[in-house]
């Protein structure tokens, strides 16, 4: 899956809006590249796998949460490409009821079903995982492996971010993108061309993000709106599944709720106050993440709150 370059197709929002503030707004459907590898997950995890066989290793092993776009990401590009993985999970009540959980939650059924194995590990204990003494626990447990940090940014991931971006999409004056841990935006600033600006939209609280991107990248041509989270990781207003849900009738466009969903509506906001001048072409990525949404719509639907429309 990894052996040749894949180059996802820009697509034109038609919103009348649009044409009242003379902006050109696109979205490169990196949402499209595969189901469950979609994205950036796809982007982190190429060269970091293509490393992991060359390094001769049978296994990967990393960390995600019980939603995570990252483990699932992890889970079935490891079966394609015939390596095992291990996915340490936040959360051990998990491992409790696992059949239960398994029925219920699609993201950990889909990496079950891919033959990622799992542990459930209590929240303390998860905040630790990266610790030279927690990875070697795990290395006298389980044996050796390949080890992707949480969300799969390392340098590898960014170099494969690197290559979202095409000559032609020098024609975009304004890149952007959500952002998690960062790894993605860094590998976008790191291939643009000195006209273009690189705007970041963090899913979460995180003022931290900016000093940490900044070690990830060699250029200055970008800027983080820090004023789209929603309230936090995984927070939401009804207002935010309204938008998905009418930018889905509008355009055919599914956002997912976590991470895109918020970009956009940043996005369309900044439009329309004004803070991109007429004439600009925006491209937006799509990273993907639409598996998340059957785990989002249940939670939805336990609040007694209308459902993202799939
Ligand atoms: C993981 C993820 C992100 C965040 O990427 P980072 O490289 O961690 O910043 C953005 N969008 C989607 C859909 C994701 O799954």
């Amino acid at each position: 899956m990894f052996s040749k370059n894949i180059k996802s197709e820009n697509q034109q929002v038609n919103l009348s809006f649009l044409k009242e503030y003379e902006i050109e707004l696109w979205i490169k459907r990196e949402d499209l590249i595969h189901t469950y590898v979609s994205g950036n997950k796809f982007r982190k995890l190429k060269y970091n796998i293509l490393e992991a066989k060359h390094q001769q290793k049978d296994t990967l092993l990393t960390f995600g949460g019980a939603f995570s776009n990252h483990i699932v990401a992890t889970a079935v590009a490891g079966n394609l490409n015939g390596l095992k993985t291990i996915g340490i999970i936040r959360g051990e009540e998990l491992g409790i009821n696992f059949s239960k959980v398994i029925a219920e939650n699609s993201t950990l059924r889909v990496a079950h079903n891919n033959g990622m194995k799992f542990e459930f590990i209590q929240r303390d204990v998860y905040r630790k995982k990266s610790t030279p003494s927690f990875i070697k626990s795990i290395k006298e447990k389980l044996g050796e492996f390949y080890l992707i940090p949480e969300g799969g940014t390392n340098k590898l991931a960014i170099k494969g971010c690197e290559e979202v971006l095409t000559n032609e999409d020098e024609k975009f004056n304004y890149i952007c993108s959500a952002i998690g841990t960062g790894g993605t935006i860094a590998g976008l600033i790191n291939s643009t061309k000195s006209h273009q600006q690189v705007i970041g939209f963090p899913a979460l609280k995180g003022d931290f993000l900016y000093d940490e991107i900044k070690q990830l990248v060699t250029k200055t041509n970008w800027s983080l709106e820090t004023e789209y989270h929603f309230g936090g990781y995984g927070k939401f207003t009804k207002e935010l599944i309204e938008f998905i849900n009418q930018f889905k009738s509008d355009t055919g466009i599914l956002l997912d709720p976590i991470y895109t969903g918020k970009m956009i509506y940043g996005i369309v906001d900044k439009i329309k106050k004004k803070q991109f001048e007429k004439g600009s072409k925006i491209l937006a990525i799509h990273t993907g993440g639409i598996q998340g949404i059957d785990g989002f719509n249940r939670r939805l639907a336990k609040k007694n709150m209308d459902l993202i429309q799939v």
